[in-house]
């Protein structure tokens, strides 16, 4: 077989077995190994790296259809320099998900703008790559449709769905209060999801101020006694990225000193726009 047949024989074989990443990419990676630039092993390394990243894509945009992320934010777009009371290799180590083989949860708590929803939606993006369903809302968000569904009588149905997926992100506990039904099926979801799938939380307030969040410190104690139960805690103390610009503000956060954004608008009353 000459050389350009054996190469036709390859794009054959390629196409039949429904390898179309690999099939754009061969041509370019047989002319590297023809100019000796690529060992074999190396070519064999790229073929598969090309497929697999056309796989991972389009396992991508079928997540951004029905995942509701409300971006992409991944974990190569994470400045951990900005952020030095994040440990690096906890972020990463989560990033390999093994938390989602064993049913485990992760909490991010921070003030706002430190990276709680970008390292939330990376997490949930590099699961939606590994063939995994996800999903994601704000805790009002996903309220508000376990509310809708109990009005047409669908609760439960409402529950299971929220149930399958393989990861759910939780995110923005805290911004605002909850009724004692909405506290109630907050509650029901996570019940729902106990050791049987993983689910990522946010918030901007402490577990001591749950209570409140919820109006009810008993279900919250419940609440975060199921969450704990196999959990990570990302715990994140510092400024917010949002205002990286405003450096000059001199920013503090933490519990005892005002939010990044209280500050800015105080500043902003202070001196008009520019
Ligand atoms: P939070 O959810 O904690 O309020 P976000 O995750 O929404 O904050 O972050 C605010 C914005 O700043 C987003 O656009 C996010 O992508 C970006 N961001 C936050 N932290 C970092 C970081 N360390 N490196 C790069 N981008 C960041
Ligand atoms: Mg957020």
């Amino acid at each position: 077989m000459s050389a350009t047949e054996r190469r036709d024989h390859i794009r054959d074989m390629l196409a039949d077995l429904k390898l179309p990443g690999a099939l754009e990419a061969v041509d370019e990676i047989l002319a590297e190994v023809d100019r000796g630039s690529l060992h074999a092993s190396q070519a064999i390394e790229q073929l598969l790296t090309a497929q697999i990243s056309l796989r991972n894509n389009h396992r991508l945009r079928t997540a951004m259809r029905s995942s509701r992320l409300p971006a992409i934010k991944t974990l190569q777009e994470f400045d951990f320099s900005f952020q030095p009371s994040i440990r690096r290799e906890q972020i990463e180590s989560l990033h390999e998900l093994a938390f989602i083989k064993r049913q485990e949860n992760v909490i991010f708590l921070g003030p706002p703008g430190v990276g709680k929803t970008h390292l939330a939606i990376s997490l949930a993006i590099a699961a939606a790559e590994s063939g995994r369903r996800v999903y994601y809302g704000t805790l009002v968000s996903l309220i508000e449709s376990l509310e809708a569904a109990r009005a047409a009588g669908q609760l439960s149905r409402r529950l299971r769905v929220l149930g399958h997926p393989a990861l759910l992100i939780v995110d923005e506990i805290g911004y605002l209060p909850l009724s004692r039904d909405g506290a109630v099926l907050f509650f029901q979801l996570i019940n729902h999801r106990y050791e049987h799938a993983s689910t990522v939380l946010t918030s901007n307030k402490g577990f001591e101020e749950w209570g409140t969040i919820l109006g009810d410190e008993v279900m919250a104690a419940a609440l975060i006694d199921r969450l704990m139960h196999h959990c990570h805690v990302v715990n994140i103390r510092g400024n917010s990225y949002r205002m990286r610009e405003h450096a000059d503000l001199g920013l503090r956060t933490g519990p005892d000193s005002p939010t990044s954004e209280s500050v800015l608008r105080r500043k902003k009353k202070e001196t008009p726009a520019h």
